[in-house]
């Protein structure tokens, strides 16, 4: 019945709001926290955005692999702009709780991409299986970040 309830929600979210509008992704996330993030700026910006796929990538992350991760879409004519304002986000540096701005250990360069990319490294999904196996909330993914520059990974700390 669980099953069931999630595969609706599942379709619902894919195919309803593609009726009336002409919707691409412009961004796919691991997480649907990082989504609304996104979702809320944009929509600052008067840039309407629909979140796909988030209540099925929550209830089990391991179906994040199976659909592709939470999906942002918007109407095609937003492209241009939604474009240049991810790319405004991308450059601002990210920092931790005391607002620090956090900077790869290895080449000090602040372009990072925050946790929920490494997602798509093995140990991601050793993380997404051993949290579907204890159903545990996937810490993992949310204190990992990859450097743009030299591909280090490293752990926050706090
Ligand atoms: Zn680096």
């Amino acid at each position: 019945m669980h099953l069931l309830i999630q595969l609706y929600q599942y379709f619902l979210d894919q195919f309803y709001p593609s009726f009336t509008m002409n919707l691409i992704t412009i961004k796919t996330f691991n997480d649907g926290i990082s989504s609304h993030i996104v979702k809320a700026r944009l929509e600052s910006e008067g840039i309407q955005c629909f979140v796909y796929d988030e209540n099925i990538v929550t209830l089990n992350p391991l179906y994040n692999i199976a659909v592709g991760g939470v999906k942002l879409k918007i109407n095609e004519e937003d492209r241009e702009r939604a474009l240049t304002i991810l790319r405004s986000i991308d450059e601002t540096p990210l920092t931790n709780e005391q607002e620090e701005i956090i900077k790869c250990p290895n080449c000090h360069s602040t372009e990072l991409y925050s946790g929920f990319k490494s997602m798509k490294n093995p140990a991601g999904i050793v993380a997404a299986i051993t949290s579907f196996v204890f159903s545990v909330f996937p810490i993992y993914f949310k204190t990992v970040y990859r450097c743009k520059k030299c591909d280090t990974e490293f752990n926050q700390k706090k």
